[in-house]
C-alpha cells in the first residue's frame, strides 16, 4: 500500500465510523492513502481498492475544476479547506450534497498528507425542502456561480481575472523560493481552421486535449484558458525550456493529421520585476512575433520587443494624422506577363513615410492596425489614391491594366468592405474589373463562411478576387474546393525552396498544372533570378512579380516608366485574353494539347518537347518552350532557343510547312510527320491556342510525339509514300517532307 502510512495506521483508519479520507498530493492530482468505513459507507464502496482510484468520480462536473482547484492549492499551500459539493447518489437518482473539511498533518516520516472530513447534508434540490437542506443548496448555487466567475466552462481552467489572482500568489512563491517566475502566453493557432474543418465539436474536445496537456505540464492552477484558442500559465524558469519542447511533442502526437502549432510567448521576472498583468501583456507581445510560423516554438520577451511596443503606440495614435498628411504613400509593383514581358497588372502597395520616423514598411505598421481594427481606414485610403492614380494615368494616354490591392481581415469587421469599395470605384468611373482584391489565405483561415460569402460578393460585382500568398499556410488545397478564386498567388517561399532540390519544382510544377485544370490563373511572387523566371514560364506560371523584374516604385517613379515605355512595357489590356490562353498551356502536360496521343517519347526526353509559336504571316517567334523541346531543336537544328530574341523572324519554308498554315488558318488539330536534316522523321502535333485581337498573330502549341530513327527511313518513307497516294484525304492529318 502506500509508503506514507504503515499498514497498522491505514488499518486503524479504515475501522473509523466517521467518513475520513487521509490523502495526499500526487502529481497535480490528489490520491487517496486511506478511507475509514464510514467514508466506504457513504460512497457505497464496498471492497478496497475501488476508493483510491477516481476520487473525483461522482462529483457533479459543475463542481468539479472548483473542488479539484480548492483541494490542489490546499495542499500546496496549507491552511484549511471547506468546500461544498453535489455528489452523485449510489442509485444514480440524483444528487446529495457533501460537506468537506480538511486540515494537513504531518506524518512521522516528514512528509504531508491532509485528513478530509465529510459530511453528507442530505439530497441537492432545486426549491426549498428543509432550512438546513436550502442553505445548503443555496450554498451550492452561491459556489456554482462563484465557479461561472472563477472558471471557464469549456476548459474547467480558471478565467483570465482568476488567473492573475493566482498568478501573483506563484509569483510570489517562487521568488520566495528564489527562483525566477515566468508568465507565459499560449497561442493554439489554427484553431479556427481545425473548427471548419471538422467542426465545433471536435474543435471542443481539442481545447480539452490541450488543456489537458497544459495542466499536466504546469498543473490546472497555474494555467488559464484566456479565450478561443488562447492559454496563459505561469511557471518557474527553470527547467521551462525542457517541458515545453515536451509540450510540443505530445501535442504533435495527440495532433495527429490536424497540424496546430503552438506558439508561446514568456515573460521572464529577470527582465524587470513587473506585476502579473504586464507581464501578461508582454509574453503576448513574444507571442505575436512569432506570427505566421507554422512550428511549434517559443520567444522570451526583450527590451527590443519593447520599443516595438512604444512604436505600436505611435502608429495607432499618428494614424489619422499620417492619412490627413499624405505621409502613406501608394507603392507599385508591377506584374509581368510571362510571355511577352510587358506589364499585365501593378500591386498597390503601402509605404508610411514619416517626419519623424522615416521610411516605414507595411511590416512595421500593418500588424499593428490590423491588431487595432483601424487598417479598413488605411485600405480605403489606398484604394482612393489608386483611383486618382488611374485616372491621371488615362488622362496622359496609358494602358490601364488592372489594380490590385491588399485586403486584411479587420477590413470585414469594421465596415462592409465589400460596398465601401464598390461605392468608391464606381463614383471613380474605373470599371470593376481594373481593381482585383488580393486576400492572404491566412483571412480565410478564420470565420470561413463569412469570408465566401465576401469573396463571391466581390465577383458577382465584377472584381476578381486573387488568393495571396497561396501555400504560406497549410490550408491552402481544402480552400480551393469551396472558394473559386480567379488567381493563385504563390507565395515567394516556393521561389526560395525551387533552388533547394528538385521537390520543389516538381510541387510548383504540379500546383501550375492544379490550377491550370481548374481554370484559374497563377502569379509567382519573389522571382529574383532569371532561371527562376524561364522556369516559371516554361511550366505556364502566367504571371510574375520580383525584384528581378522591378522593386515596388513611387507613383512618381511609375508614371516616368508609363511615360517612356508607354506602349512598349505595358499590355495593351485588349490583348490580355489572348495571353491568358498562350500562358495557359502547361508545355509539361501534353494532354492539355494533345488528349489521344501516346508519349513514348518520354523515354528520350524527360518530358515530351512542346513549344508555343506565334505566326504573323510567314514570320513566327518561338514564345515558350520547356528544356526538352530546346535540346530536341539543338539537336536536330543546332540552334539554341534559349538565345533567341523575342522578334519574330523569316521562317524556314519547311517548317511554315502547310500544316502549321492550316493549323492557324482553320484552327484543326493536326498530327503529320517531319524529315530532319539528318533523316530522322518526326512525328509531331500541333493546335491552334489563339488569336491575338489586335496584331492578327495567331499561337499554335506544337509537340513531338517520336522520332524515327535514319536506319529506320527506308521503311518509313516506303509506308509514308503509300500514305501520300492517298493524300489529304487520310484521317489524323498531313504528312509533309
Ligand atoms: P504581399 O501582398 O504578399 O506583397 C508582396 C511583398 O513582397 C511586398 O512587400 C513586396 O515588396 C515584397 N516583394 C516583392 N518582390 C519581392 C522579391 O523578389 N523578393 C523579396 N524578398 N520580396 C519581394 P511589402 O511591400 O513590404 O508588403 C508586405 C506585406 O504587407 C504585403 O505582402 C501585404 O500583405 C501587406 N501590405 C502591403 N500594403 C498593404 C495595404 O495597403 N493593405 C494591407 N492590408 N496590406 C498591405
Ligand atoms: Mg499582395
Ligand atoms: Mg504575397
Amino acid at each position: 500500500m502506500k509508503k506514507e502510512l504503515s499498514y497498522e495506521q491505514i488499518r486503524m483508519i479504515e475501522k473509523i465510523h466517521q467518513p475520513i479520507v487521509i490523502c495526499r498530493s500526487y502529481t497535480q492530482d490528489v490520491e487517496i492513502l486511506a478511507a475509514s468505513e464510514g467514508f466506504r459507507e457513504m460512497f457505497g464502496v464496498a471492497g478496497d481498492e475501488k476508493v483510491y482510484e477516481n476520487i473525483y468520480k461522482d462529483v457533479h462536473p459543475e463542481d468539479t475544476p472548483g473542488l479539484k482547484n480548492a483541494a490542489l492549492r490546499f495542499m500546496a499551500e496549507g491552511g484549511l479547506i471547506q468546500e461544498i459539493y453535489r455528489c452523485r447518489k449510489k442509485d444514480g437518482s440524483g444528487y446529495r450534497v457533501i460537506r468537506l473539511y480538511g486540515e494537513l498533518l504531518d506524518i512521522e516520516d516528514g512528509t504531508r498528507v491532509a485528513l478530509l472530513c465529510l459530511t453528507d447534508e442530505g439530497d441537492y434540490h432545486e426549491g426549498n425542502v428543509t432550512e438546513l437542506n436550502q442553505a445548503f443548496s443555496q450554498s451550492i448555487r452561491d459556489k456554482q456561480v462563484e465557479n461561472t466567475v472563477r472558471y471557464d466552462f469549456l476548459t474547467g481552467l480558471p478565467n483570465l481575472s482568476y488567473f492573475f489572482e493566482l498568478a501573483e500568489i506563484e509569483r510570489r512563491f517562487v521568488l520566495d523560493q528564489d527562483g525566477l517566475p515566468a508568465l507565459l502566453y499560449i497561442d493554439l493557432s489554427g484553431m479556427k481552421f481545425y473548427n471548419h474543418k471538422y467542426g465545433f465539436a471536435e474543435g471542443d474536445k481539442m481545447l480539452r486535449r490541450f488543456t489537458m496537456l497544459l495542466s499536466r505540464t504546469f498543473g490546472p492552477e497555474r494555467c488559464c484558458h484566456v479565450s478561443a484558442d488562447r492559454f496563459a500559465a505561469v511557471a518557474e524558469e527553470k527547467g521551462l525550456e525542457e517541458r515545453l519542447g515536451r509540450l510540443f511533442e505530445e501535442w504533435q502526437q495527440i495532433c495527429e493529421d490536424g497540424h496546430l502549432p503552438v506558439r508561446v510567448g514568456i515573460y521572464l521576472n529577470r527582465t524587470e520585476d513587473v506585476p502579473v498583468g504586464m507581464a501578461y501583456d508582454r509574453a503576448k507581445i513574444a507571442c505575436d512575433t512569432l506570427k505566421g510560423l507554422y512550428a511549434s516554438s517559443f520567444k522570451f520577451f526583450s527590451s527590443e520587443l519593447n520599443e516595438g511596443l512604444e512604436n505600436k503606440q505611435y502608429i495607432l495614435e499618428t494614424l489619422d494624422e499620417a492619412l490627413s498628411k499624405n505621409w502613406i504613400h501608394v507603392y507599385y509593383q508591377p506584374i509581368m506577363r510571362a510571355v511577352n514581358g510587358k506589364v499585365c497588372d501593378e500591386e498597390a502597395l503601402a509605404r508610411w513615410i514619416d517626419p519623424v520616423k522615416g521610411f516605414l514598411s507595411p511590416a512595421e505598421f500593418i500588424p499593428y492596425l490590423e491588431d487595432a481594427g483601424l487598417i479598413y481606414k488605411l485600405d480605403l485610403y489606398v484604394l482612393e489614391n489608386v483611383l486618382k492614380h488611374i485616372r491621371i494615368k488615362e488622362e496622359k494616354g496609358c494602358y490601364i491594366v488592372p489594380h490590385s490591392i491588399n485586403l486584411s481581415r479587420s477590413d470585414f469587421d469594421a465596415c462592409d468592405m465589400v460596398e465601401e469599395i464598390r461605392q468608391r470605384v464606381d463614383a471613380a468611373g474605373v470599371p470593376r474589373d481594373r481593381i482585383s482584391i488580393e486576400i492572404t489565405e491566412s483571412i480565410i483561415g478564420s470565420d470561413f463562411e463569412f469570408i465566401k460569402t465576401q469573396i463571391e460578393r466581390f465577383q458577382a460585382l465584377g472584381f476578381p478576387v486573387w488568393m495571396d500568398d497561396f501555400g504560406s499556410g497549410y490550408s491552402s488545397l481544402d480552400v480551393l474546393q469551396s472558394i473559386r478564386f480567379d488567381l493563385l498567388k504563390f507565395d515567394m517561399s516556393f521561389m526560395r525552396r525551387l533552388d533547394e532540390n528538385e521537390d520543389g519544382r516538381i510541387i510548383l510544377t504540379e500546383l501550375v498544372k492544379m490550377a491550370l485544370a481548374l481554370g484559374i490563373d497563377t502569379i509567382c511572387e519573389g522571382v529574383e533570378t532569371e532561371d527562376q523566371a524561364r522556369f516559371l514560364q516554361e511550366i505556364g506560371c502566367s504571371k510574375l512579380q520580383g525584384f528581378y523584374f522591378s522593386r515596388p516604385r513611387s507613383f512618381e517613379e511609375t508614371m516616368r516608366y508609363h511615360m517612356e515605355q508607354k506602349f512598349v512595357g505595358y499590355e495593351n489590356p485588349e490583348e490580355s485574353a489572348y495571353y491568358k490562353l498562350v500562358c495557359g498551356v502547361n508545355l509539361y502536360d501534353v494532354d492539355v494539347i494533345a488528349r489521344d496521343e501516346q508519349a513514348s517519347i518520354k523515354n528520350a526526353y524527360s518530358t515530351l518537347p512542346m513549344c508555343i509559336i506565334e505566326v504573323q504571316g510567314r514570320k513566327t517567334r518561338f514564345v515558350r518552350s520547356n528544356q526538352s523541346y530546346r535540346d530536341f531543336f539543338l539537336r536536330f537544328f543546332g540552334l539554341d532557343l534559349s538565345r533567341l530574341g523575342p522578334e519574330f523572324v523569316d521562317t524556314d519554308a519547311a517548317f511554315m510547312n502547310n500544316v502549321i498554315k492550316t493549323c492557324c488558318d482553320q484552327g484543326v488539330r493536326t498530327f503529320y510527320d517531319e524529315k530532319m536534316p539528318d533523316g530522322s522523321i518526326v512525328h509531331s502535333f500541333a493546335c491552334r491556342v489563339g488569336i491575338n485581337s489586335v496584331t492578327g498573330t495567331i499561337a499554335v502549341a506544337v509537340a513531338v510525339l517520336s522520332i524515327r530513327e535514319p536506319n529506320e527511313k527506308l521503311m518509313i518513307e516506303q509506308i509514308m509514300s503509300v500514305i501520300e497516294t492517298f493524300g489529304e484525304s487520310m484521317p489524323g492529318g498531313l504528312f509533309i517532307y
